[in-house]
């Protein structure tokens, strides 16, 4: 039965970018009730670029499937993408997740908004104009 898809079942198998940055530029941190997943996304940024990017998640295999998917979005994209990246975007990316688990997506759209927004934090310069 298929209930997840092999591009899911391959990122919970062998999830990429999974670690730790030491010297972060950005690190945030969120969880969910549904499932008790918990989520730590590092970000290393330089020149507006997302030039490393590492994550732990302690959860369920569709948190680690989508955090792991979302690193590979980002990575060596600019800022501004980054911004954008939707859950849904993640999801969509993994070939679709149960509509039960898509909570478990935004989790990772989450956790990069949250690392971002303490990148931000640390360099109020950096933050590009709201539109
Ligand atoms: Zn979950």
């Amino acid at each position: 039965m298929a209930l997840y898809s092999e591009k899911v079942m391959d990122h919970f198998r062998n999830p990429r970018n999974v670690g730790v940055i030491e010297d972060a530029d950005g690190v945030g941190e969120v969880g969910n009730a549904k499932c008790g997943d918990i989520m730590k996304m590092y970000l290393k940024i330089e020149n507006g670029i997302v030039t490393d990017v590492k994550f732990e998640t302690f959860g369920c295999g569709s948190a680690i499937a989508s955090s792991s998917m979302a690193t590979e979005l980002i990575k060596g994209k600019p800022l501004e993408e980054v911004e954008q990246l939707t859950n849904k975007a993640v999801a969509e990316a993994l070939d679709g997740l149960p509509d039960y688990k898509m909570h478990c997506s935004v989790l990772a759209e989450e956790a990069i908004s949250s690392a971002l927004e303490d990148y931000y934090r640390k360099h109020p310069e950096a933050r590009p104009p709201k539109g």
